[in-house]
């Protein structure tokens, strides 16, 4: 029976993540940062491993054997991407240096065919890096940048959206999932009208590809970006997708090696997508890394491993409700698996230090998102994310954590 048959057995998958046997301030690890970043299974560990130790040279520039057969396996990673999101055409497949480089490529590249007036609208809920690079093309170019409200249980203001909308919109970027309110914004809808506004659409996925089965066809966005260490990959790897013919007309970002066709002392012209996009050395282990986890959720089962972490969200809702003085902020119908909360008893900085005494590893603090701390009039958060390796007796642990931090704050 392959992992994907196999009914849900956390204890085994837990034994394919060495990390999770370490020992944290002497006591077993309870890592509940999974928003930040994932443990790397053994599957992962073994192939980059692999790689660098009997299979390294760099790809697309050595026509020796060594340099072709990694420049093949470089390749067979873009095409498992393109699968994975049921992109197609595997050129529509940018490898980045993760979702921040993806989504600053579209602010300076496709960015650069915008004019004073044309408006960008994205969310009250983004990532800075979903918020800067379009700030700085404001102040660059005179764009105007919108901003879709999100109410009081965190869910994205639809009919603020469309009021957002019209004939300057030129590009819409939102996030599919927030990463601190949890919140699972309706992307099919939210493309749909952009498209009827004549705008562009860019996906911020890096909160949802690497907890929901994610369909770029279905969704029929222009671009998506995510980064390979939030899904269990290397850091140091990430994904743009884009439509082809968009990619196509795009000027190149970073520029130098290998993203050109020819180069005089006069002139060079530009490689084809996705090279165009690529220069310089690529990161080839980190990459071919990124193919192996893509095999690895493959084997799990993405709707398996999204099940379960749903079953954990409902879990950690209702203990972590229970705890005195505990507000959870970000109460949308639809959620990924990210409780984040303000104790009354003490500062998220004060939490997160008492729980990492006691072994957990969970972030406090704005989580580069300051905006929607702002909307929601906190300072800053402590927030439990959780993966399919996280188990429920980890959440009854927190709770039990929590009460120690207001025996000792409140
Ligand atoms: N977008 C969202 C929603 C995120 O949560 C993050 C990281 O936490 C990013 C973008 C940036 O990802 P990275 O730092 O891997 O580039």
């Amino acid at each position: 029976m392959d992992k994907k048959t196999a009914p849900f057995d956390v204890d085994k998958i837990r034994a394919d993540f060495p990390m999770l046997s370490a020992k944290v301030n002497g006591k077993p690890l309870v890592y509940l940062d999974n928003a930040a970043t994932t443990h790397k299974p053994l599957a992962v560990i073994e192939r980059v491993r692999r790689f660098e130790s009997e299979q390294y040279a760099t790809v697309r520039r050595g026509s020796y054997a060594l340099g072709e057969r990694a420049t093949e396996m470089f390749e067979e990673a873009r095409k498992k991407t393109a699968d994975f999101l049921n992109a197609g055409d595997p050129r529509q497949i940018i490898f980045t240096s993760g979702a921040t480089q993806s989504l600053n490529l579209v602010a300076h590249s496709f960015g650069k065919s915008l004019k004073a007036g044309d408006e960008i609208i994205i969310s009250n809920m983004e990532h800075h890096a979903n918020t800067v690079p379009w700030q700085i093309l404001r102040d660059e170019l005179g764009v105007v940048l919108r901003v879709i409200p999100v109410g009081d249980d965190g869910v994205l203001s639809m009919e603020g959206y469309a009021k957002l909308l019209g004939p300057k919109t030129r590009l819409v970027s939102v996030t599919a999932a927030s990463n601190v309110l949890g919140t699972v914004n309706p992307v099919k809808e939210i493309v749909r009208m952009a498209h009827s506004a004549g705008a562009k659409i860019l996906v911020d996925g890096a909160q949802s590809v690497p907890h929901v089965r994610t369909d770029v066809k279905d969704w029929d966005c222009d671009f998506l970006a995510f980064s390979g260490h939030k899904i269990y990959a290397p850091t140091g790897v990430g994904v743009l997708f884009g439509k082809y013919e968009i990619l196509d007309s795009m000027p190149p970002y970073v520029t130098g090696g290998d993203m050109i066709n020819t180069v005089t002392l006069e002139r060079t012209t530009f490689a084809k997508p996705p090279q165009r996009f690529e220069a310089g050395t690529p990161a080839a282990s980190q990459v071919i890394g990124f193919g192996a986890a893509i095999d690895y959720v493959n084997s799990v089962g993405m709707d398996k491993m999204a099940a379960y972490e749903q079953t954990l969200l409902d879990y950690g809702t209702r203990v972590l409700g229970g705890v005195k003085g505990l507000r959870i902020i970000g109460n949308a119908p639809h959620k990924a698996a990210i409780i984040s909360f303000w104790l009354e008893a003490a500062h998220p900085h004060d939490v997160v230090t008492i729980l990492d005494d006691l072994g957990i590893s969970m972030r406090g603090g704005h989580h580069c998102a300051q905006p929607v701390m702002q909307r929601f009039g906190v300072p800053a958060t402590t927030r439990a994310s959780f993966s399919f390796y996280n188990k429920t007796s980890e959440i009854d642990f927190l709770a039990e954590g929590l009460q120690k931090v207001i025996e000792v704050f409140g």
